[in-house]
């Protein structure tokens, strides 16, 4: 399977609107990399195009990614990072499968526009620790903690496995655990460097940490935040440890 990351930003986006910090203005003067939209993740398998997030930049994204087809969307949450850019869909061609839990579903079909959401998708219930099989791959859904309800998912398309923890605090099920372990590369959205009190995310260092313990083949950090390193010194700081990538945005890798 092919893993494109369409954006690596968190919430804000980087640069963030009115700030002024060192990187924010680097990536407002210097541009390329230090630059993070929202986060979105697409996964090609055999047959199936599934973009993972609907963040608020999604209309760029796809268009300028020149991304024509989406065969199913996955949101990991209702938080607007996440889930804003769903409204675009509204002028996407085709209608595309919704692979949401029937809670977080509701919640999406209450915002102003919710509605027409029948419209547009066709809704398939996502159940975690239920997998979902198509013709040669499967997904398995898992619940982490957040601020809301959330959830990671397992990809699995022959002897590859491929995973995503999306906003998880560093608190994972034994449950998420054990679907984790041996995956060839595991995908977490790190905002900050170090840990933070009262923040539902894990850090970049908790993340490393993270790796050795539940043994994954390759980690790869995105969702990052104008409070984490820029670009170039984040690879600097992680150069050293093995199978650990910080993505960025238009990185894609083959699974
Ligand atoms: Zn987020
Ligand atoms: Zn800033
Ligand atoms: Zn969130």
């Amino acid at each position: 399977m092919r893993i494109r990351f369409l954006g690596t930003g968190a919430a804000e986006g980087i640069p963030a609107i009115g700030c002024k910090c060192a990187h924010c203005t680097r990536a407002r003067e210097e541009g390329g990399r230090l630059v993070r939209q929202r986060s979105a993740v697409l996964f090609s398998l055999p047959g199936y195009e599934l973009l993972m997030e609907t963040p608020p930049d999604i209309r760029k994204q796809l268009d300028s990614y020149e991304i024509r087809k989406i065969n199913g969307i996955f949101i990991t949450h209702e938080h607007y990072d996440h889930s804003a850019g769903l409204e675009e869909f509204l002028y996407w061609q085709e209608c595309v499968d919704l692979l949401v839990e029937p809670q977080l579903y509701r919640q999406l079909i209450r915002v102003n526009w919710g509605k027409q959401l029948p419209e547009i998708t066709f809704h398939l219930d996502m159940h975690p620790g239920v997998a979902v099989h198509f013709n040669n791959f499967y997904f398995v859904p898992f619940a982490v903690r957040h601020k809301v309800p959330c959830y990671g998912l397992v990809l699995c398309e022959g002897k590859r496995k491929a995973a995503h923890a999306a906003d998880s605090d560093k608190l994972l099920s034994n449950y998420a655990r054990s679907l984790l372990s041996g995956v060839d590369v595991l995908i977490v959205n790190t905002p900050f460097f170090e840990p933070r009190k009262q923040e539902s995310h894990i850090s970049l260092e908790e993340a490393v940490a993270l790796k050795e313990e539940i043994g994954v083949k390759r980690l790869i950090l995105t969702h990052f935040n104008h409070h984490n390193l820029p670009y170039d010194e984040l690879d600097d700081y992680i150069a050293p440890f093995e199978g650990i990538t910080a993505a960025y945005d238009g990185l894609y890798i083959d699974v």
